[in-house]
């Protein structure tokens, strides 16, 4: 089963993906974990993706469509995958659709306030990539599953935030419509408790 979260930059793709993945025991395929593990192996896809990332702005289709196709490639996505945060533009889903076929798109829908409220918040592990928020940290600055401390994201920046809505609205909205028309649309309450999130998708996935 393929199935593709969509929605905005802080609607709980990331952890929502990383459940689903752990529930259907089929890896998760986030472009922006792939592209932050590029850019701190300073490989020269990562060199050439950086000052976008920063930006808030999106890395050219060629570059992540080539990165997707490489790891679809690989043994483990025989039974499917999750994508997270791909795809983000038409060219990229009109890429996708040539080399798997989607089971189903779920669209994370949230307000753009609480996105900003969320992404302030946000705090994530440098070494093993687990995500979190000042909310449920109860003061504490280091990683719970690998005690590494934990750090703020750059793009996470209040201005870079609202660049990322910006493009989100211009160019990773309209797949809404293009998955709508296809019937592959779901769409997922992503307000408030994680755990009430988890089961709406797990429900959309039924
Ligand atoms: P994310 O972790 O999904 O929020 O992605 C962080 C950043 O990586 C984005 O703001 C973009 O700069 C870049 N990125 C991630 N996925 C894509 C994609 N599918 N297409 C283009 N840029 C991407």
């Amino acid at each position: 089963m393929n199935v593709i979260f969509l929605g905005p930059p802080g609607s709980g793709k990331g952890t929502q993906a990383h459940k689903t993945s752990q529930d259907l025991g089929i890896p998760r395929l986030s472009t922006g974990d792939m592209l932050r593990e590029h850019m701190k192996n300073d490989t020269p896809l990562g060199r050439e993706a950086r000052a976008f990332v920063e930006a808030g702005q999106l890395v050219p289709d060629g570059v992540v469509i080539g990165m997707i196709r490489e790891r679809l490639a690989e043994p483990d996505c025989a039974q499917g995958v999750i994508f997270d945060g791909f795809p983000r533009t038409d060219a990229q889903a009109e890429a996708l659709a040539k080399i798997v076929r989607i089971d189903r798109v779920l669209n994370l829908t949230i307000e753009d306030e609480a996105i900003v409220n969320r992404m302030k918040g946000r705090r994530v592990c440098p070494a093993c990539g687990f995500t979190s928020h000042t909310s449920w940290l109860d003061g504490k600055e280091d990683c719970p599953k690998c005690g590494e401390n934990l750090t703020i994201r750059k793009d996470d920046a209040p201005e870079t935030v609202l660049e990322r809505l910006k493009v989100y609205h211009a160019q990773t909205k309209p797949l809404i419509a293009y998955y709508q028309a296809q019937g592959l649309l779901e769409s997922v309450d992503s307000g408030g408790d994680v755990a009430d999130v988890e089961e709406r998708v797990r429900k959309a996935l039924r």
